[in-house]
């Protein structure tokens, strides 16, 4: 018998679906494929209506064993099985167990290894992300262990990359609200690990007696200086935030584009009125003086919430590492993505007057929902952000000022 190490942070643990609760219905704009053993269960259901509903609604398009059909959407965008109350039928009348495997997981994801599994929740569901951020305790990691007969097929876990990432988590749990602080304190390591490698191979004590340093620069404010003597790069932030409307503004067919549409229309009424006066640095100099005089003392009494959300990437990406990505590449992607979210509820603040927890929760679930609802979707995003990059990887700096 074998041991395997299950890892969960809090918030995974506890999760609970809020069903017809919830702001914005995972039954709703997205294309829910079944398996073929799925299919077939509805189509010879013994319950009339739910047999109905499949030979109605079930489109077979056998692509393979688990897209074999997919369900036609109601005019309203719902999958055919939800109720008027947005219950889902099958789950009401057949049971959980008769739910096809992406209904009866979804939102929970993990990564498995050899002999550990680590497990997290998308944050395409809203009520994920209201959990994530709005508990202090969310991102503490619960550890236990299953006895299994066998080992999983998967690779073991990498420990140079555990300790890596552990790292980058600290930091980032360090900085608290300073997001920013974190996220140069990671540069720093990733560079020292960079040259170290070039220089004499990995050393994991280097590399702590590196991190300690690093975590002591944050804590007595050096890591703040740096930022603060950082060069701005208006141009840059700019070229960003427009190629983000230009790529979201063509995907309306989205589950959630709609809600992610409602608040990049503010940052785009920033950034055209100020593009009219041909001034591209005030509006990017707007926004960071609404994140810095508003937003932040807010924040400021809920360091959480920033900080578990970045603690999170961290954690269900697998930092450093996306697709056989540098370090530094990973690195530039979780800033440019941060960078892109920090401006979104601040134009929010800026022009709606209040900051709430709400449409904080609004922005991260609905930007989760349209990039990242599957590999093709984050690669095409990854590859709209990378298209922003003056010379390299550490262009990312001048999203921290
Ligand atoms: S999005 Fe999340 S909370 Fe909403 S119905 Fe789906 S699983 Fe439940």
């Amino acid at each position: 018998m074998k041991e395997i190490k299950v890892v969960e942070p809090v918030f995974v643990t506890d999760f609970k679906c809020v069903g017809s609760e919830c702001r914005d219905h995972c039954c709703k704009g997205w294309d829910v494929t079944l398996d073929k053993t799925t299919v077939n269960r509805y189509l010879k259901s013994t319950q009339i209506d739910i047999r109905n509903i499949a030979s109605e609604s079930i489109v077979t398009v056998k692509k393979s064993f688990q897209k074999w059909g997919v369900m036609k959407l109601s005019a309203q965008k719902s999958c055919a099985f939800m109720d008027e109350d947005k219950l889902c039928k099958v789950h009401k009348q057949m049971g959980p167990a008769a739910l096809s495997p992406t209904c009866a997981t979804y939102p929970r994801i993990q990564q498995a290894y050899k002999f550990e599994v680590n497990k997290s929740l998308t944050l395409s569901c809203p009520e994920a992300t209201k959990q994530l951020l709005s508990r202090p305790d969310a991102m503490l990691l619960n550890q236990s262990v299953q006895i299994q007969a066998t080992a999983n097929k998967n690779v073991d876990v990498d420990n140079e990359h555990k300790l890596v990432n552990l790292m980058c988590a600290n930091m980032i749990k360090t900085a608290g609200c300073n997001a920013n602080e974190g996220l140069y304190g990671i540069t720093m390591l990733l560079l020292h690990l960079d040259q170290m490698k070039k220089d004499q191979g990995f050393n994991a004590e280097a590399l702590e007696n590196d991190y300690f340093n690093i975590i002591d620069a944050i804590q007595n404010g050096s890591v703040a200086k740096s930022i603060a003597e950082l060069n701005n790069n208006h141009p840059l932030q700019w070229s960003l935030l427009l190629r983000m409307q230009t790529y979201f503004s063509a995907k309306t067919a989205t589950r959630s584009s709609g809600m992610l549409q409602h608040y990049l229309l503010k940052l785009v009424h920033i950034q055209v009125h100020d593009a009219k006066e041909n001034d591209i640095g005030s509006s990017m100099a707007r926004l960071d003086a609404v994140w810095n005089e508003k937003v932040m003392p807010w924040m400021a009494e809920r360091p959480h919430l920033i900080s578990n959300y970045l603690q999170y990437r961290i954690y269900s990406d697998t930092f450093p590492g996306y697709e056989g990505r540098s370090p530094l590449a990973s690195l530039y992607l979780l800033t440019a993505e941060w960078f892109m979210i920090r401006s979104l509820i601040a134009a929010c603040v800026e022009l709606v007057g209040v900051i709430d927890e709400f449409d904080i929760v609004n922005i991260i679930y609905s930007f989760h929902a349209v990039t990242k609802h599957n590999n093709s979707s984050m690669a095409a995003f990854f590859e709209e952000i990378d298209q922003v990059k003056v010379n390299d990887d550490l262009s990312l700096i001048y999203l921290l000022k």
